[in-house]
């Protein structure tokens, strides 16, 4: 697995300057730290690790976030949830995102949105000139995620995808 670490001072813990200088910046932080040393550690297990490159990693209520390369979620997926259900575990029994860097804003929220229903998605203008992105999702079973849990969407939203979200129900 790729981070933006280099591979010795995130299995040490003994940065280099490099390193050093990104984790004093702010760029990198002590949670991405730990989940890509897990990650490493996992990669003989998961051998589809080694071709991922791990971007960012932080959390947005209760929900761990983990941002890799374009292609690449399918890697972390497509062991029928063991790998994303073990990192969840590791990290408290969070429940893991894993969103891929530079897709249209389409292909980010189909898959932010992979386990609901999107009916359609507008993008809306504001008096200011910026824009705010609407998507509408059926409800499940009339079963809606709880507020919390639509704030932490659009916060991911806008931290990954830089979309200003919102989200109604039909
Ligand atoms: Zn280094």
């Amino acid at each position: 697995m790729k981070t933006l670490l280099c591979d010795f001072c995130l299995k040490s813990g003994m940065l280099c300057a490099k390193c050093q200088a990104m984790v004093n910046s702010g760029a990198i932080t002590s949670q991405y730290m730990e989940v890509g040393k897990f990650l490493l550690s996992l990669e003989k297990e998961y051998s589809l690790l080694q071709e991922v490159t791990l971007y960012n990693v932080f959390q947005e209520g209760g929900i761990l976030v983990l941002v890799v390369g374009r292609g690449e979620s399918e890697k972390l997926l497509g062991y029928g949830g063991r790998l994303t259900r073990a990192i969840g575990e590791k990290f408290g029994g969070r429940s893991v995102k894993v969103l891929e860097k530079g897709l249209s804003s389409r292909r980010f929220l189909e898959e932010l949105f992979s386990n609901m229903t999107i009916l359609t998605i507008n993008t809306i203008w504001l008096p200011d000139g910026t824009t705010e992105t609407k998507v509408v999702l059926r409800e499940k079973r009339a079963q809606r995620p709880s507020p919390k849990r639509i704030k932490a969407m659009t916060q991911i939203a806008k931290k990954v995808g830089g979309i200003n979200l919102r989200i109604e129900f039909v």
